[in-house]
């Protein structure tokens, strides 16, 4: 990873329930909840349980078993939510020019509306 993980960082402490969220899944290797400032009818940030950073050091160090767990969360929340059918958008922001805030490794997932071309 390009830098440590840093434990004070928001997304640690809403896992850690110190900061109050809008929860909309919770199993053993994901936390779901609504993103604070919605780019979207709806959008939604998954996260895994464990200390990563971002796509880098998940991919690279985290066991398969957190990596399947995390992935199938994604679908879960997408399915739970009624988006497969209209259909949704994911996207992960990873490091400084992709524009990655918090550093904790969250996948953003918008619905809802149509969602045009891209969203930056
Ligand atoms: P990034 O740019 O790191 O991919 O996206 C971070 C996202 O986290 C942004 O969409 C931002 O609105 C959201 N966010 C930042 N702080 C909070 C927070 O305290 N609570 C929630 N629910 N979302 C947050």
């Amino acid at each position: 990873p390009t830098k440590p993980y840093d434990p004070d960082n928001i997304f640690a402490k809403i896992l850690r329930g110190e900061i109050p969220c809008d929860k909309v899944y919770e199993d053993e290797w994901a936390f779901a909840f609504n993103d604070i400032n919605p780019q979207a009818e709806t959008h939604i940030l998954v996260v895994p349980k464990g200390d990563y950073v971002s796509w880098d050091d998940f991919s690279e160090t985290a066991s398969a078993e957190e990596i399947a767990g995390f992935v199938r969360a994604v679908g879960i929340v997408a399915r739970e939510r009624g988006l497969v059918a209209p259909g949704y958008r994911l996207l992960a922001n990873i490091g400084a020019h992709g524009g990655q805030e918090v550093p904790h490794l969250h996948v953003h997932l918008f619905g809802g509306e149509p969602l045009g071309p891209m969203i930056a």
